[in-house]
């Protein structure tokens, strides 16, 4: 089996390959690792990579490069219109309304689409891949821009199958090089220390990203990713083509914008230009002979002046790095290091802007062309079971939030929530229960599209069919498995009802599958074995329904709720654990017996109980602590009433009030006691005092107090009528009120039951 990653890059690919001596960047048979994104269609033939470049400026129609941005989009997409301006060749619409690009091949008008100008391209990685490792290669890891959308990376994946690869992982590049990165260091803090931050910086020929990720010894966490779409070297390029082209219509009287060979030409000096002055700041020259209509031009620059030209594109450069510092709410001192990579990055000016924000020294000790590459044949490695690597695990983020949005047509109203926050972790699969009586849809899409580089927010619609009411004209519960996948696409995983059931002489709703019922007495025996297998089954799945649940449900939680009430060590730990979970549920534990799910789940439990407590704890502690204060105080402000004389409280009995005085002043003792240690503690520990012994405190008070205070005062025979008229007494009550003694209410029982976080509940 292979193992292979493939930067595919706007202008660049690189081939890593995992071999037994580690991991190497191949090259293919112009001996160069660098693989141009270039395809050239001809009469006879086409040329991929080295040869088809070569043909850039002589088959400028029919050579076909830039197209990585060209992914996923519909042809009227403005970002693809404006593509579409400057490429000097032909954009058309697809049937489907995506891009296609229309070409002459084998003397015959031709249009591809966008995913098959790509599998052309793989699949020439593909072959020197082959050709390098001696054997077929199919497995591979592939690398996307981060802020690539669902459509985007959908439509890089389709290119993979059309040249016969089967892609283990769409990895983000920011992330690759993440890996490539930590996989090797040595000195990466304990699990249970703080973690190590690094800033990585990517700018290409076509973008420009930033990511941070925490790292700690076996393991890399992306914090924040952050980007600039519509920055990158050939945007320098670009800067420097309508300087000269403006200086050429002047000192030569030249339109080299309509002539496209030309603004080729001009484009590769000024690349080439470009990374002169990266070395030099000293004038360089540029000269073109035969430019056009048989005239040679020349010119030249100097740093200075690119950079003063230039200016607005080094404006850029801070402010992701800026947002990337605030999604990961670090300081600059947080930081351990920052590493650079991607061609783009070698201009001096992008690595000032860069070192500035920071005020440290950035570090270029990777790779800065083939960091991506690495990273993904790295990952390809962990993920192929044909390869041995040290165990790394890597978490990366959802780059934009995602919001669900369902109706249904029978029942009023829509109704949606964010299923996905920004930076949250991926991969990652969530629950969510609706109430429901019939079939309805669902459309996800993207939470806030401005900050989407992407003209369309939706990302899909998915419709959840056969629901109905319950027997009892109930709403169903049904639920709902989300999921953002290892490619970074968003899904609507599986759906499954809960139906009730009403089991004879029980008024409790059993919770059960759809699909088997226990009812149906009176079958013939042959009838009841398959009932019963059905039964055992159904609890089978149930059981190993709870354990991926369990495993959902928690790391949800993990980074939710409970993230304050767990170190980051066993935080880390039981993160680990539930992906092992994950992992075994899908391998040796998709079909086990129920007892093995059974322990399964308590040996998870027996880890986030503590965990859950904790939260549970400190969620009810304030109210109840609040409530036995308010009894005490009460108790003893009757207590004050009787010592002042109070007539209330006349009839009762001193030896006994003082009794009574000291229970209420050792209760507040307690009380302050508890809840000063408690204050000491930080919520990763297990508190002190538990919610049920305060409620004891509590009952122990009422009962010891209650029958002494509240006791009934004793009755006063009321005179008769008569002699009242003729006294003028008055010994009734008093506008109705006294003459009953006041007790308090009893303490209302509160403690409404919480819902458990994490799993969302919609109606
Ligand atoms: P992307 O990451 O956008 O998909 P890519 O991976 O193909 O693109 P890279 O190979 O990382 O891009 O970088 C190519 C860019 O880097 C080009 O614009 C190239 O001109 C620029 N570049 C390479 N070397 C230098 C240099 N020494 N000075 C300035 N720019 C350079
Ligand atoms: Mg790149």
């Amino acid at each position: 089996m292979s193992v292979v990653g493939i930067d595919l890059g706007f202008l660049n690919c690189y081939i890593g390959v995992a071999r037994s001596g580690g991991i190497e960047t191949i090259a293919n048979e112009y001996s160069d690792r660098c693989t141009p994104a270039c395809i050239s269609l001809g009469s006879k033939t086409r040329a991929i990579g080295n040869a088809a470049k070569s043909q850039i400026v002589t088959n400028v129609k029919n050579t076909v490069h830039g197209f990585k941005k060209l992914h996923g989009r519909a042809f009227e997409d403005p970002h693809i219109q404006a593509e579409r301006a400057k490429l000097p060749y032909e954009l058309q619409k697809m049937p489907n309304g995506s891009v296609g690009v229309k070409v002459r091949y084998l003397d015959e008008e031709r249009l591809f689409a966008v995913e098959q100008i790509t599998g052309m391209l793989l699949a020439k990685l593909k072959e020197t891949s082959e050709n390098a490792l001696k054997k077929p290669v199919a497995d591979c890891v592939i690398s996307v821009p981060s802020f690539f959308t669902d459509a985007e990376r959908r439509s890089v994946m389709a290119a993979a199958q059309i040249a016969g690869l089967n892609c283990l992982k769409l990895m983000n590049e920011t992330t690759a090089v993440a890996l490539a990165y930590g996989i090797y260091k040595q000195d990466l803090p304990a699990l249970e220390e703080k973690p190590r931050n690094v800033v990585f910086v990517d700018m290409g020929h076509s973008a420009y990203q930033v990511s941070i990720c925490a790292f700690n010894k076996g393991k890399l966490k992306v914090l924040a990713t952050t980007f600039d779409p519509f920055v990158g070297g050939r945007n320098f390029d670009e800067a420097l083509v309508d300087y000269f082209s403006e200086e050429f219509k002047t000192k030569y009287k030249l339109n080299v914008k309509e002539n496209p060979r030309a603004l080729l030409r001009l484009y590769q000096e000024c690349e080439k230009l470009k990374k002169l002055m990266s070395a030099n700041a000293s004038d360089l020259p540029l000269n073109i002979e035969c430019f056009m209509n048989d005239l040679d031009v020349s010119s030249k620059m100097n740093r200075a002046q690119f950079e003063q030209l230039c200016a607005a594109l080094l404006s850029r450069v801070e402010p992701p790095l800026r947002a990337a510092m605030e999604q990961a709410k670090l300081q600059r001192e947080d930081i351990y290091s920052i590493e650079i990579v991607g061609g783009a990055t070698r201009i001096p000016a992008v690595k000032e802007q860069i070192s500035n924000f920071f005020c440290k020294e950035i570090s270029t000790t990777l790779n800065a062309d083939e960091a991506v590459a690495r990273g993904c044949a790295l990952q390809c490695a962990i993920l192929s079971p044909a390869f041995k690597v040290r165990e790394f695990s890597i978490t990366d983020v959802v780059p934009y939030s995602i919001t669900l949005r369902w109706k249904s047509s029978y029942e009023e109203g829509t109704g949606e929530c964010e299923v996905f926050s920004k930076n949250h972790a991926a991969p990652f699969s969530k629950v969510i229960t609706f109430h429901k009586k019939e079939p309805f849809d669902l459309e996800a899409y993207y939470t806030h599209p401005h900050e989407v580089p992407y003209p369309d927010s939706r990302i899909g619609r998915f419709t959840i069919q056969n629901v109905g009411p319950q027997h009892d004209g109930d709403n169903s519960k049904v639920k709902v498995k989300v999921r953002v996948n290892i490619h970074g696409l968003f899904s609507v995983a599986n759906a499954s009802i809960i139906e009730k059931q009403n089991i004879e002489g029980d008024q409790n709703d059993t919770p059960m599958d759809t699909e088997s019922s226990s009812k149906n007495q009176g079958r013939d025996d042959e009838l009841g074995k398959m009932m019963m297998q059905d039964k055992l089954e159904k609890e089978r799945n149930d059981a190993k329904n709870a354990v991926e649940e369990y495993v959902y449900d928690f790391r949800d939680k993990l980074c939710g709720v409970f993230e304050k009430f767990i170190t980051e060590e066993d935080s880390n730990k039981l993160t680990l654990m539930l992906e092992d979970t994950e992992n075994w549920l899908y391998e040796d534990g998709e079909d086990q017996p129920k007892q093995v799910y059974m322990d399964k789940l308590q040996e998870l439990r027996k880890f986030g109980q503590p965990i859950q407590e904790r939260y549970m704890e400190h969620e009810e502690r304030p109210k109840v602590l609040n409530e036995l204060g308010k009894k005490i105080q009460l108790l003893m402000k009757a207590v004050e009433a009787y010592k002042n004389k109070d007539e209330k409280y006349d009839h009762l009995d001193p030896a006994e009030m003082e009794k009574v005085e000291k229970y209420i002043n050792e209760a507040m003792n307690w009380l302050n006691s508890k809840m000063n240690a408690q204050n000491k503690l930080s919520l990763t520990q297990d508190p002190v005092v538990k919610v049920a012994e305060i409620l004891t405190k509590s009952k122990e008070l009422d009962s010891f107090c209650n029958p002494i205070i509240y006791k009934p005062k004793p009755k006063i025979e009321p005179p008769n009528d008569a002699q009242s008229k003729a006294n003028g007494e008055h010994n009734g009550p008093v506008n109705g009120q006294s003459g009953t003694e006041t007790k308090p209410e009893p303490a209302k029982d509160n403690s409404q039951q919480t819902k458990p976080p994490g799993e969302m509940e919609v109606d």
